[in-house]
């Protein structure tokens, strides 16, 4: 899309009015540029890059909001381009840096795993070699007084198999030593373990925050244009199998670039958020609603016919009027249009989207702040 908007920009800026005079040209001109300007700062808030290349795109976005020349728009477009590519550049460095730590903390693990095994089954070993002797003495012991030898003789034999029992038993002090150790070895790959569980764990849980925010607009927080044209696909199919009603509405603010005008993009930024959050409390949890992109949004109500479609689309227009929005000390009342349409048999998704644009085309025509409803 960005490199559709370059080609538009360069196109354009080839086709421009020579003849300053000219003036339907030159306002043809303008509408062009406002067009580009917008589609491209939307297309920013569709961007979700964190760090310096975030910071660079909030800036673009900031100057296509107050306007930014035709001439100026390819070279915009160019350092879009390299902007986006460096983000994605950066996340991968971030993922590889990542994934490269957590290899190397796994290749020591299985390392000392495979010293530590080693090492307990030497110590077992030593374990049973040490009870068998002291098992093969003990017999020899009782044997001896079972035998009783002269007393020179069985005092010299007990007395050679005690002194290996002493030697025996100082062995067993050392092995118990090297447990110790062996345990406490253990004790440290174990936290080392967990600490790589709470990395992975913490890098899997930023990637389903990543995933759920793919599907939001970042401005609103509302679901985004993306995942609209996904449920629409659904409700579609589900329309088409089960033919219960469905209901399609796009709402459109009234005026807003006057918002923007009058009081700074900022103070547009933060109305639309409001808006948003304010539209999207007020339908059920079964309802749908995106952001279509600039000041347009986007419903779906399934279940909802000609004979109960007015209450919520009437009750979401009534609650972003009574919003008391107050900028700079004035009180400002916004309100928005809609155009709805419900599904009609041989509908296909696009015919029926199509039919709620023209009502709200009418809406728009028929003086704002109202609904306009093709059933
Ligand atoms: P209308 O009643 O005919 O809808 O008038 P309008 O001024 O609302 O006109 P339109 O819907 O065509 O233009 C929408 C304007 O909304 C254009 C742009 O300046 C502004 N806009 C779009 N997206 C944003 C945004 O993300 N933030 C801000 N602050 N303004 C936006
Ligand atoms: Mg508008």
């Amino acid at each position: 899309r960005l490199l559709e908007l370059y080609q538009q920009a360069v196109r354009s800026l080839l086709l421009r009015p020579v003849k300053l005079n000219d003036q339907v040209e030159l306002s043809d001109h303008v509408l062009l540029r406002n067009k580009l300007c917008d589609e491209l700062q939307r297309l920013i808030t569709e961007l979700d890059f964190t760090g310096p290349v975030g910071e660079k795109l909030a800036e673009i976005r900031a100057q296509l909001l107050h306007g930014v020349a035709l001439e100026a728009l390819p070279q915009l477009c160019l350092g879009l381009i390299e902007l986006i590519i460096e983000g994605a550049r950066q996340e991968r460095r971030e993922s590889h840096l990542f994934l490269t730590s957590l290899n190397d903390s796994i290749s020591s693990v299985h390392l000392r795993l495979n010293e530590s095994l080693d090492e307990g089954r030497a110590m077992h070993e030593q374990h049973q070699r040490a009870g068998d002797e002291i098992h093969r003495h003990l017999d020899s012991i009782s044997q001896q007084l079972e035998l009783s030898p002269p007393y020179e003789q069985l005092k010299q034999n007990i007395g050679q198999s005690l002194s290996v029992l002493q030697t025996l038993l100082l062995e067993r002090n050392q092995l118990l030593a090297r447990e110790q150790r062996f345990l406490h070895d253990m004790a440290a790959m174990e936290q080392k373990i967990n600490l790589m569980k709470e990395e992975t764990s913490e890098y899997k849980k930023r990637i389903a925050q990543q995933k759920h925010k793919l599907l939001l607009d970042s401005l609103t927080q509302v679901f985004n244009r993306a995942t609209f044209d996904e449920r629409l696909d659904l409700e579609y199919k589900r329309w088409l199998r089960y033919q219960a009603p469905l209901c399609l509405a796009i709402i459109d603010i009234d005026h807003f670039k006057s918002i923007n005008d009058r009081f700074g993009h900022l103070a547009g930024d933060k109305a639309l958020k409001v808006i948003a959050r304010a539209m999207s409390r007020t339908l059920r949890e079964t309802d749908f609603i995106a952001r279509y992109g600039g000041d347009e949004f986007v419903v779906l109500l399934p279940g909802v016919d000609a004979s109960n479609s007015l209450t919520p689309l009437e009750k979401l227009r009534n609650v972003v009027k009574s919003i008391p929005f107050r900028f700079k000390d004035d009180r400002v009342e916004i309100t928005i249009s809609i155009g709805m349409t419900l599904f009609r048999n041989g509908d296909s998704a696009m015919e029926a989207f199509e039919r709620a644009d023209q009502a709200l085309y009418e809406a728009k025509n028929d003086g704002r702040d109202r609904i306009v409803q093709h059933v």
